[in-house]
């Protein structure tokens, strides 16, 4: 079984990579960005209030996202293995994890960091046209990543295996290096 988390600026493939892993490893892939996109489209006040900060590139607070996290993390698809793909994105969110990982008894097997330089991030974010990718919030985004998410590694380094890829060329190559860090775990 694995539990894994992956961290990377927008644009890093996270959630290209998220699908070629949950093909193969068949663990639940829990996305902080889709929850809350499913919540924009249903309508729901979690989705109305996490709406007011995507819409900006800002981070949705800390309270929010970790009560989601806290509720997913119980069900029962995640007792075989998880992957959480945009989660945690700060020092807040890290540490609220391991107490909640703490209380159910899971324990981490690695953290993925997908690093991809700025300008291969931009691109590939404006070619994604989803309606948070303008170049405003793409830089408050990367700004942000910089700032409040990189720093979790260092998080990381002495709790469980940090495993670096490079994520730039093409997203086939970029997971056949995934796949065999993964197995050797
Ligand atoms: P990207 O990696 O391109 O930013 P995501 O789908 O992961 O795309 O996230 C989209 C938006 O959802 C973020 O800009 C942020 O507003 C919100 N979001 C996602 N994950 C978190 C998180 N862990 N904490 C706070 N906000 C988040």
């Amino acid at each position: 079984m694995i539990n894994l988390i992956l961290i990377g600026a927008p644009g890093s493939g996270k959630g290209t990579q998220a699908n070629f892993i949950k093909r193969d490893f068949n663990i639940a892939h829990i996305s902080t960005g889709d929850m809350f996109r499913e919540n924009i489209t249903n309508n729901t006040e979690l989705g109305l209030e996490a709406k007011k900060y995507m819409d900006k590139g800002d981070l949705v607070p800390d309270e929010i996202t970790v009560n989601m996290i806290s509720e997913r993390l119980k069900q029962d698809d995640c007792k075989t293995g998880f992957m959480l793909d945009g989660f945690p994105r700060t020092i807040e969110q890290a540490k609220s994890l391991d107490e909640m990982l703490k209380s159910l008894n899971i324990k981490l097997t690695a953290v993925l960091n997908l690093k991809a330089d700025d300008a291969e991030v931009l691109k590939r974010l404006l070619s994604r046209g989803r309606s948070d990718d303008n170049e405003k919030t793409i830089k408050n985004r990367l700004n942000i990543f910089k700032n409040q998410s990189e720093p979790i590694l260092e998080h990381y380094q002495d709790k469980t295996k940090v495993i670096d890829v490079i994520s730039q060329g093409l997203p086939n190559d970029i997971y056949a290096n995934i796949e065999k860090s993964l197995k050797e775990i």
